[in-house]
C-alpha cells in the first residue's frame, strides 16, 4: 500500500457489517435501509433488464433517459437548469462522482476544506488525489452540530483550491441552513474556490429544516459541482446510480476522470432511476414523512436507554454521545455493543482528523422497519 493510503485501513462501514453478521446484532452502523425502494422502480429495471435496455455498455455520460430526468428533477425542486447533454454526469454511485471530481479538480498539494466530522471517503479521496484536507469541525449544541463560519473563513489560505461541503450532513444529521450557505457561497465567490457539494440526502430533511442547493447562490453555479445519488432518496445503495451536474467545463472535468475509473456503470439500472426521479411529490413527502417518525421512535429509545442524543435535522442518522454510561472511548464501545445488548453502531470519531475530538459520538441509522427499531430500543435499555 502507498503512502498516501497506508492510514486508510478497512472502511468502518465494512467493519461493523462484519460484525452483525458474526454476532446476529441489529445492524444500525452501516446506513441502508431494510426495505427496497417502490415496487414500480424495482419492476422498471426488470423490464429495461427484460427488453435489453443497458445490459450493455450505457453511452459515457449516463443513458439521455435518466440525464433529461435528473436535469427536469434540478429544475423541478429548486428551479436550477441543466443541459441534460453537457452538464449532467452519471457516475457510480456519489462514491465515483466524489472521486472523480477530487481526481479532475486537484492539482497535488491543493488544500481542500472539509467539514469534520467527515465522510470517510472523502479523506481516502482527497489522499488519492493528492490533497491535503483541511478539517472545520461542526460543534455540538443544544440544537445539534454547528458551523462556525468564522473557522471556516480561518481555515481558507492561499493553497486552498476547494471547499467539499455535505448538507443534509453524514453523521451529524445537520442541514445548513439558508444563511450559513450564504455564507459559504460569499466566502467561496471571494476567495475563488471550487466547491464540490455532496447533496444525498437532500431528501431526507426534517421539521423545520429545508435543503437548499449550493448552485443556487450568486456566483456558484459556476464554482459548484453538485453531487446526489439514487441510493439514499430511492432506497436503492446497491445499484450504485449517482450523479454529477454543473457547468459543461466542470462536468467535462469530471467525466474525463471518470472514464478511467469505472468507463460506465448500473446499465438497466439507470432506465429505472429514470423512473424513480419522475415519481409524484406524494413519493418524497411520504418517504419523508416516514423517516422523521423512525426518527422519533429510534431518538425516543436511544433517550430513554441513557444516551445524549443529538436531534438531526436530516440524513437517516443520529449521533449520541456516550459520556453518560461513563465511557469515552466509541470505537471500543461499538466493538463491545453487540455482545452487550444486540446493537451494532458506528463510532463517529473514525470521521475525525484527531479521534479524540469525536472519542465520545457514535452514530445510529433509523432507515429500519418500525418493529426493528422497537426491538433494538428494547435492547439498548439492558446498557443502563
Ligand atoms: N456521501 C455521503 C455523505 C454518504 O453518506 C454516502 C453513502 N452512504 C455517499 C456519499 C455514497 O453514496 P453512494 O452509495 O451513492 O455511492
Ligand atoms: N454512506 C453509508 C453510511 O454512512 C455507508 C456507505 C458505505 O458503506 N460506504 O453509513
Amino acid at each position: 500500500l502507498n503512502r498516501r493510503l497506508a492510514e486508510f485501513g478497512t472502511t468502518i462501514f465494512a467493519e461493523m457489517s462484519a460484525l452483525a453478521l458474526s454476532t446476529g446484532a441489529i445492524n444500525l452502523g452501516q446506513g441502508f435501509p431494510d426495505t427496497d425502494g417502490p415496487e414500480e422502480v424495482r419492476e422498471a429495471a426488470v423490464r429495461a433488464l427484460r427488453d435489453g435496455l443497458g445490459n450493455q455498455y450505457p453511452p459515457g455520460p449516463g443513458v439521455p433517459e435518466l440525464r433529461t430526468a435528473i436535469a427536469a428533477h434540478q429544475q423541478r425542486r429548486y428551479g436550477l437548469s441543466c443541459d441534460p447533454d453537457r452538464e449532467v454526469l452519471v457516475t457510480a454511485g456519489a462514491t465515483e462522482a466524489i472521486a472523480a471530481s477530487l481526481l479532475a479538480l486537484l492539482e497535488p498539494g491543493d488544500e481542500v476544506i472539509a467539514l469534520e466530522p467527515y465522510y470517510d471517503s472523502y479523506a481516502a479521496c482527497i489522499a488519492m488525489a493528492g490533497g491535503r484536507r483541511v478539517p472545520v469541525t461542526l460543534h455540538p449544541d443544544d440544537d445539534g452540530f454547528c458551523l462556525d463560519l468564522d473557522e471556516l473563513r480561518d481555515a481558507v489560505t492561499d493553497r486552498t483550491r476547494l471547499l467539499l461541503i455535505n448538507t443534509p450532513h453524514n453523521p451529524t444529521g445537520t442541514v445548513l441552513t439558508r444563511a450559513e450557505l450564504a455564507a459559504i457561497a460569499e466566502l467561496a465567490v471571494e476567495r475563488d474556490l471550487l466547491v464540490v457539494t455532496d447533496e444525498v440526502y437532500e431528501h431526507l430533511v426534517f421539521d423545520d429544516a429545508e435543503h437548499v442547493p449550493l448552485a443556487t447562490f450568486p456566483g456558484m453555479r459556476e464554482r459548484t459541482v453538485t453531487i446526489s445519488s439514487s441510493g439514499k432518496t430511492f432506497s436503492f445503495t446497491g445499484w450504485k446510480v449517482g450523479w454529477v451536474t454543473g457547468t459543461q467545463e466542470l462536468v467535462t472535468a469530471v467525466r474525463t476522470a471518470k472514464q478511467y475509473l469505472t468507463y460506465v456503470s448500473a446499465g438497466p439500472f439507470q432506465y429505472a432511476v429514470a423512473e424513480a426521479l419522475r415519481l409524484p411529490d406524494s413519493y418524497f413527502d411520504g418517504f419523508r414523512a416516514d423517516l422523521r417518525r423512525k426518527r422519533d421512535l429510534l431518538g425516543d429509545g436511544l433517550r430513554t436507554a441513557g444516551f445524549e442524543v443529538y436531534q438531526p435535522k436530516g440524513t437517516y442518522f443520529i449521533t449520541t454521545d456516550i459520556t453518560p454510561f461513563g465511557e469515552k472511548d466509541a470505537h471500543r464501545f461499538c466493538r463491545a455493543l453487540p455482545e452487550r445488548c444486540g446493537v451494532v453502531a458506528i463510532p463517529n470519531s473514525v470521521f475525525y482528523d484527531d479521534p479524540a475530538a469525536g472519542r465520545s459520538q457514535v452514530r445510529f441509522a433509523f432507515c429500519k422497519r418500525d418493529d426493528v427499531l422497537h426491538e433494538a430500543a428494547v435492547r439498548l435499555r439492558r446498557l443502563a
